[in-house]
């Protein structure tokens, strides 16, 4: 297949060969390309009739840089490789120049820093995401791109790992030029002017990098990776490498960058981090459709609570009219309040200006009448989490909406098709579980009932796009995927508990294998009220033969809910979420331990890890066994984006893979029977850890 195009175009009497990369869907440099463009490069380097170079893309993109597919196999070595091109290029005789048409990234952008001359279009976006796929830029860009840009740029662009455009870059000094007219054409004049002597070739310098540099700049960095990429190992070795060049010359600085992007690609968070990124991409890739696809345009949400102000916002920031509908003015009057307080927040922490908060708040309308959301093509409802108070809404809803609006609830839990029932209209009745903060967390389980269409989750999957969500879709049951599992994650926390340990421990033994924070913390932030309201619900059809802990129960009787009551597990100081032990919980938990006969014991944070993780495994597979998820990729998506879940273990299923099935279920066998019966291995799990499966391969 032909990648790679030239074309000689006579220019003021000057020869230049213009090097197209055509490689859609993104211009990809896999190994197939590199050889094209290796051998145009050198043929025209040697063709004594060409006189300069212009090297492009065609389509949107530049290069989205290296085929990620390819790492850790065979095709990377395939020569030549990327480092080889660029060398190529910065060593040609005549100027070689990047007409940069749109989305250059990675070693895309790193192409353009062998080049003598850069000229971009105003479209163009320009970057070094690597380090958001646990690797580095490992084709000379952490070399040469502080040589260009000074250091402080550099870590910005290599570390923060998002796109410039092409203003920002040309104000750095990342391109030289941004086209007025015709990109080809203007670049084309950039190469001719450098072969007619009247403008220099840019030139990277071999030396150290000669530029008085502050340690604390370093220092700073690694601060800001930490809290970004909590646990990454990536952005640590971009920043080491980044300082090299200050040490050494390009030459050994090129050498140590090689090095340190061969241990991160062979790495396991690497491979995490890819997996998580190919399993979002799959998550989110809409239903083919046959028939039209129905478009959103106005949205009613009905509750100006917690979830339903968040989702408001959500809305209004991508442009989208919203309907918020209240019981009482007094209630709605609470939520405006609170919508207008957290836009607020976003103006003094500099995310929105005074103007951009006017503008959203002007499209969430307020009221009290049912009949102001008959204008409405979808309605989400997040009311109080009562079957009864759904019911009682989506026949209110079913009555006065138009016929095709869709109605979709936030219900953490409840039964999907229980509430359609009560409608005339169930194949337009979803679940839409968006997550709290609401107008801060990306994932969204969207809930296909029985009876949904397609058309209605392609219609939902795509509004999710347009407000920056990450779907995915499950099936219903309780809790559908993230609140199913994590109820046996929290199980586990609470037995560790009486059997031993402490809330500190437990939180702590999770924060160190990753979870941005511990199982009771986060109990204690979502309020304990919440779960309890889920276990009186389920009590009826508890087994009794299966063990369950009072300890949750208990603190809630005391009136402790967690941070919004100043206790829960832990107790707060007035205005503060830090957690603080409390002895009398630590009291309350021997108690219940006691009255359970409990013999507490020594826990260690392996078991600790090990109890409430693969708890997590387990279910999850069970989870895929049921089809409630599509794939158990879906999973880790939902695990990473929704619960905190260390992204640089790819997710509960890929954790699992990585470990080994066979390790995993040996574990889970010997807690089974040390534990009972809430630990049978998944059927799914068995067979996988008997065959040599893995859940990738499924
Ligand atoms: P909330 O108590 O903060 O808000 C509920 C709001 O709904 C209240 O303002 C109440 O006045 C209003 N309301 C109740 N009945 C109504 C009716 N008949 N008509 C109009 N408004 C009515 O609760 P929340 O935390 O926002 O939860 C709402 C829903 O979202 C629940 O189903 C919950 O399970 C789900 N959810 C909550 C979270 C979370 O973390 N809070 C996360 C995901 C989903």
């Amino acid at each position: 297949m032909t990648m790679i195009t030239t074309e000689i175009r006579h220019f003021e009497d000057t020869a230049v060969a213009v090097i197209s990369i055509d490689n859609p869907p993104v211009n990809s440099l896999g190994s197939q390309l590199r050889v094209q463009l290796g051998e145009a490069l050198t043929s025209t380097i040697a063709d004594p009739l060409v006189q300069a170079i212009v090297l492009t893309g065609t389509g949107r993109f530049f290069s989205g840089g290296a085929d990620i597919r390819e790492f850790n196999t065979p095709k990377t070595g395939v020569r030549p490789v990327l480092r080889e091109i660029i060398s190529i290029i910065e060593n040609a005789a005549k100027p070689v120049v990047a007409a940069i048409n749109g989305i250059a990234l990675g070693g895309g952008l790193e192409l353009t820093l062998g080049c003598h001359g850069r000229v971009v279009s105003k479209e163009a976006k320009l970057g070094l995401p690597e380090v958001k796929l646990g690797v580095l830029p490992g084709a000379g860009g952490t070399q040469r791109l502080p040589r260009l840009v000074g250091v402080s740029a550099a870590l910005d662009i290599i570390v923060g790992g998002e796109p410039l455009t092409a203003d920002q870059a040309q104000a750095c000094g990342l391109v030289d030029q941004v086209a007025t007219g015709n990109l080809q054409d203007d670049a084309c004049a950039y190469a001719v002017s450098i072969v007619q002597g009247t403008r220099a070739r840019s030139r990277i310098d071999p030396a150290p990098l000669d530029e008085p540099v502050d340690e604390a700049i370093f220092d700073n960095a690694r601060q800001k990776a930490q809290r970004k990429y909590r646990g990454c190992t990536a952005p640590l070795a971009c920043i080491e490498c980044v300082a090299k060049c200050l040490s050494a010359d390009l030459s050994s600085g090129l050498a140590y960058e090689a090095e340190q992007f061969a241990r991160l690609v062979n790495g396991e968070q690497s491979k995490a981090l890819r997996h998580i990124f190919f399993a979002e991409r799959k998550a989110v890739k809409r239903v083919a459709m046959g028939g039209p696809s129905l478009t959103i345009r106005k949205v009613g949400v009905v509750g100006a609570g917690t979830m339903g102000g968040g989702i408001a916002m959500s809305l209004a920031n991508a442009g989208i009219p919203v309907m918020l509908l209240e019981q009482s003015d007094a209630a709605i009057k609470k939520g405006w309040e609170t919508i207008q307080h957290n836009f607020a927040g976003n103006v003094k922490r500099g995310r929105f200006t005074e103007s951009q908060v006017q503008q959203r708040l002007q499209l969430i309308g307020r009221t009290t009448r049912y009949e102001d959301l008959s204008d409405s093509d979808l309605i989400i409802e997040a009311a109080f989490e009562d079957m009864a108070v759904k019911k009682e809404i989506f026949t209110r809803l079913d009555s006065v909406c138009q016929s095709d609006a869709i109605l979709a609830s936030n219900t953490s839990r409840l039964d999907i098709d229980e509430i359609a029932a009560v409608t005339s209209r169930r194949d337009k009745i979803l679940g839409m579980h968006f997550f709290s903060p609401a107008n801060v967390m990306r994932l969204l389980e969207v809930v296909k009932g029985a009876h949904t269409s397609n058309q209605v989750i392609d219609a939902v999957f795509e509004l999710a796009g347009k407000i920056d969500k990450t779907p995915v879709l499950v099936g219903v049951c309780d809790g559908f995927v993230g609140n199913r599992m994590i109820s046996h994650y929290t199980r586990e926390a609470y037995f560790l508990l009486e059997e031993g340990a402490s809330p500190a421990q437990i939180d702590g033994a999770l924060r160190s294998f990753g979870m941005a924070m511990g199982p009771l913390q986060m109990q204690d932030m979502a309020g304990l009220d919440i779960s309890w309201a889920a276990r009186k619900r389920q009590a009826g059809t508890r087994s009794p033969d299966l063990r369950y802990s009072c300890v949750a129960d208990r603190i809630c009787e005391m009136g402790r809910f967690g941070q919004k009551t100043g206790s829960g597990f832990y107790r707060y100081e007035p205005g503060s979420r830090k957690p603080l032990p409390d002895p009398e919980i630590d009291l309350l938990i021997a108690l219940c331990a006691q009255e359970a006969g409990i013999i507490r014991r020594d826990i260690s944070d392996q078991e600790i890890i090990a109890r409430t993780i693969y708890a997590l495994v387990n279910e999850g597979a069970k989870i895929v066994q049921d089809q409630i998820a599509q794939r158990p990729s879906d999973i880790d998506v939902v695990y990473v984006a929704g619960y905190g879940f260390p992204i640089f273990r790819g997710g509960p299923m890929f954790y699992a893979d990585t470990i080994g099935l066979p390790t995993v279920l040996e574990t889970i066998k010997e807690f089974h029977e040390r534990f009972g019966d809430y630990w049978s291995p998944a059927p799914l799990l068995t067979q996988l850890a008997q065959n040599g499966g893995k859940f990738s391969d499924l």
